[in-house]
Order: structure tokens, then C-alpha cells, then sequence
């Protein structure tokens, strides 16, 4: 399959999964993860219309940055080191992990320093697992109040990553988890955010995550096939 060929099929299940959900012709931002990916594939994707693209490490996202041209927005969707927030403070559109009020200080403090202000989403460790990142899903309320009040950056929304499985339906209670968290703090007026993005479902899981209320979702293998770590 090429990469025209799989991004049609994912579209057409990202309109089913909607309809099945009942939000026909609502908007699901489709982020193509590009970790491991080489410039070209990127390329080709891009021609292809697709034009955000997600990269999970730092150095990967420096090294291809100045090697493609065009219409190209980065989001940084992986775990984040605070001494490595100066090197894409020129590069990216959105930060998809943050989980620790130190982050967000760095964030703040090096987006300040270009006069830019970044759109961020909270990073929720959804299912508690030790060896994941993120903010445990009974604090995240606690946690935004906590960083809300940083100028330079623009809390709008949530991410996920659910826990492997094979089934997609083993995900949904994550998602569905998610949701309430994500309109829980809709509802409570918390002053300086808006959230509007909730960041979850990957190759795997992303029709499960569209029915629960995702509005933003990152695929890598699904759009450039499987990866060769
Ligand atoms: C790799 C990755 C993805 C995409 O994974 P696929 O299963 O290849 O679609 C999405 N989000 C994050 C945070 C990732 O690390």
C-alpha cells in the first residue's frame, strides 16, 4: 500500500468511526506521526495533504526540520527533557506531553524568550502504568491550576497514550475516561485555558478513540507502514 492509498482508508475510517459516534462532519485533526521516518516518506506525505506532523523526539524533529519546505507544522508529541525545550521553541505549533510543572516553567521561560506563545495539552497517564509519563488522571485538575497562570504558554487540551493491546475495545474505558476528565475541566472555568483538543488513539486504537470523543489523533504506521527501529 502507499502512502495516498493508506491515508484514503484512514480517512474513510475516521468518517465512519464519526458517524457511528453521531458527530458527523466534525473536525478530527489527523497528526502523522514521523518518528523513525525519512525525510522523503515525509514528503510524500506532505504532498499528499497532510500537513501537521507529530515527532516524538527532539533530535529527530532538528535533524528534518530544515529539510522540508512548505506548508509544515511540527507537533512534539513524545516525553520531553527540560534542557531540550530551547532547541524547538522556533519549530513547533503544539506540545502534546506536558506533565511536570518544571516543564511547563521552561516552556514558558523559552517561548517567552521569542515572544511566542505555545499551544500545550496535559499529558494524562490514564491507566496509572509506572513506566508511562504523564499526570495522574485524579490530579489533572490540580495540576492545570498549577501551571494556568504562565503567559506563554496556552493550555487547549489533553493527550493520551493507551496501554497496548490487541484489541481496540480494551482501550475505550481509557478513552471513555478521557472524555469526562477532559469536560470536567470544560465545565469548571478554570481561568486561561481552553480546552478544546482532546489528543488521543493511535494506529491501533484510533476508531475506538474518535467514538469516545477524540478530535485530534496520531498516526505513524498506519499512514507509512510498520517501523524499522
Ligand atoms: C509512535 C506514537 C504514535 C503513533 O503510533 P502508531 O501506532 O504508529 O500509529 C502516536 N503517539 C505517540 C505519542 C507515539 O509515540
Amino acid at each position: 500500500m502507499t502512502i495516498s492509498e493508506n491515508l484514503f482508508s484512514i480517512k474513510k475510517r475516521i468518517d465512519s468511526a464519526l458517524l457511528r459516534a453521531g458527530r458527523k462532519g466534525e473536525d478530527v485533526k489527523l497528526i502523522a506521526v514521523t518518528k523513525t521516518m525519512s525525510v522523503d516518506k515525509i514528503s510524500e506525505t506532505l504532498s499528499c495533504g497532510v500537513h501537521v506532523f507529530g515527532e516524538n523526539k527532539v533530535q529527530e524533529l532538528v535533524d528534518k526540520y530544515p529539510k522540508l519546505a512548505g506548508e509544515i507544522e511540527w507537533h512534539l508529541i513524545g516525553h520531553l527533557q527540560t534542557n531540550k525545550v530551547k532547541y524547538i521553541a522556533d519549530k513547533v505549533s503544539m506540545i502534546h506531553s506536558v506533565d511536570s510543572v518544571k516543564l511547563a516553567q521552561e516552556i514558558d521561560k523559552r517561548f517567552g524568550a521569542i515572544k511566542k506563545v505555545i499551544d500545550i495539552l496535559v499529558e494524562v497517564n490514564i491507566d496509572r502504568e509506572e513506566s508511562k509519563h504523564g499526570v495522574d488522571p485524579n490530579s489533572v485538575m490540580e495540576f492545570i491550576n498549577s501551571i494556568n497562570t504562565y503567559e506563554n504558554l496556552k493550555i487547549c487540551g489533553l493527550m493520551t497514550v493507551a496501554p497496548m493491546a490487541e484489541n481496540p475495545e480494551d482501550a475505550r474505558i481509557y478513552f471513555k475516561r478521557m472524555k469526562e476528565i477532559f469536560e470536567d475541566i470544560k465545565k469548571s472555568n478554570i481561568d486561561n485555558i481552553d480546552m478544546k483538543y482532546l489528543s488521543m488513539g493511535m494506529t491501533n486504537d484510533f476508531e475506538t478513540a474518535i467514538e469516545e470523543g477524540a478530535n485530534i489523533i496520531r498516526i505513524g504506521s498506519g499512514i507509512f507502514g510498520p517501523r524499522n527501529y
